[in-house]
């Protein structure tokens, strides 16, 4: 991953002519220059200049980014606003050192999961001391401020057992047996592990469903992608490297992930983080070659076709996440896959690529931006009048479900492979 000083070049593309700022969405509830990826790349430039040192007011700026990418998509010089931004946090990080809380979920949770098992059981028990159980029952409540999470937010419950520690999951540990067709290793990721191991085995219902046999390998640690955001890159770095050798270690036809931010850590971010050894870099891209989102693998690589039975109708409205729709150029896929849902019908929302709010860490740097972004979302899903919203990113199904209860919209958030059975998410 390239240092903020070897992206001087890239900086200097930036003509000022702020076509990115209509499509940001910090600078959509901002409105200053600061907010949009024209000033804070503005701002990135002076502070490599040495114009403005590590002020409040800079960290500000730069922390307040979704790094959603959307700037990146819209520049018509091709400026690499997300690669300034995630380096300039990687020097800020480097100067001042990962934050405290993160640091402890980073260092010494996210990296090992037989600590964060032994971490989950405990949490499960002591959460109902922290938190209560929103009316809307779609979360909970933390009941005062909490580091990282603050007061009154609306939290996943954890889940009493790890996606990985399940039995049938487990069991599923070894190779995938190649005889049955192509042969695919899951990775779950900690949204789907700790929070929602319900899509977790959807996803691999779904897979088996397709006709491939399933591996599901243990070992496997975060994508990194969290610790990157935070500019944290050597805890990125070394989940990446674990996550190579586990992946190659199970030597099959494809790796599937039904988490939009951790499909673009294996098929990106992974080389990138290791690009510092050719030798390693070289292995993490065979990596890449061969992962695929859920729907991408459903879709275009084993020809998914649904039970077709008919059910009561479901009006579902889609949410592309930054990482799946812009950063891994898939649309149609979880469209398609949508559609085949039993009874699905799907009506698109006004903007549907808008961030959620809640990537870079916003939701944790600066909470009221993540949910004013979040509102924006919530009023184009209810304006849609679906009765489910849909996606393919279980950090995107977090932030939505607290949107919606803070806007007091009564739409159901779920991932698309939920919407794949008669049984109602
Ligand atoms: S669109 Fe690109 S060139 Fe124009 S101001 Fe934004 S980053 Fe700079
Ligand atoms: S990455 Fe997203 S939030 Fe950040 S400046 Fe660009 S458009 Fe705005």
């Amino acid at each position: 991953m390239k240092k903020l000083l070897e992206l001087r070049s890239e900086i200097d593309k930036c003509v000022r002519c702020g076509t990115c700022r209509s499509t940001c969405p910090t600078f959509k509830v901002i409105g200053r220059e600061t907010s949009c990826a024209r000033g804070r790349v503005t701002l990135v430039a002076e502070y490599m200049n040495g114009g403005v040192g590590l002020s409040e007011t800079f960290l500000k700026h730069l922390k307040e980014c979704t790094l959603c990418g959307a700037c990146r998509s819209k520049c018509p010089n091709g400026v690499d606003t997300v690669a300034i931004f995630a380096a300039a946090r990687r020097d800020v990080t480097e100067k001042q050192g990962v934050p405290f809380a993160a640091s402890i979920i980073f260092k010494n949770l996210l990296a090992s999961g037989g600590i964060m098992s032994l971490g989950l059981k405990l949490a499960t028990r002591l959460q109902g001391l922290f938190f209560r159980d929103a009316s809307a029952g779609v979360g909970l409540l933390s009941r005062f401020s909490l580091p990282l999470v603050g007061s009154g937010r609306l939290v996943p419950p954890l889940a009493p057992t790890s996606f990985l520690d399940l039995p049938e999951v487990k069991s599923a540990e070894g190779k995938a047996d190649k005889k049955d067709g192509p042969s695919v290793a899951f990775y779950a990721g900690c949204g789907i592990n700790y929070l929602m191991p319900e899509v977790g085995l959807k996803s691999l219902e779904a897979v088996r469903r397709a006709g491939a046999s399933v591996s599901v390998p243990q070992g496997q640690a975060c994508c990194g992608m969290p610790a990157y955001a935070m500019g944290d890159i050597a805890t990125a770095r070394s989940m990446a490297l674990k996550n190579l050798e586990v992946f190659e270690a199970a030597d099959a036809d494809f790796i599937v992930t039904s988490c939009a931010t951790c499909g673009h850590g294996l098929k990106s971010l992974m080389a990138s983080l290791l690009a510092d050894s050719p030798e390693l870099k070289a292995r993490a891209e065979k990596i890449a070659a061969k992962t695929r989102d859920i729907s991408e693998l459903l879709i275009k690589e084993l020809g998914f076709k649904a039970k077709g039975r008919v059910a009561e109708r479901r009006v579902v409205t889609y949410h592309d996440p930054c990482h799946l729709g812009r950063a891994q150029g898939l649309r149609e896929e979880p469209r398609e896959l949508l559609k085949m849902g039993p009874g699905v019908v799907l009506k698109e929302m006004k903007n549907p690529c808008l961030c959620c709010g809640l990537g870079g860490g916003l939701m944790y740097n600066n909470y009221e931006l993540s949910m004013e972004i979040a509102a924006k979302k919530a009023e184009n899903i209810k304006k849609s009048g679906a009765e489910f919203v849909a996606t393919a990113c279980p950090g995107c199904i977090v932030q939505l479900r607290d949107g919606l209860h803070r806007s007091g919209v009564d739409v159901k958030v779920c991932h698309v492979v939920e919407l794949l059975s008669e049984e109602k998410p």
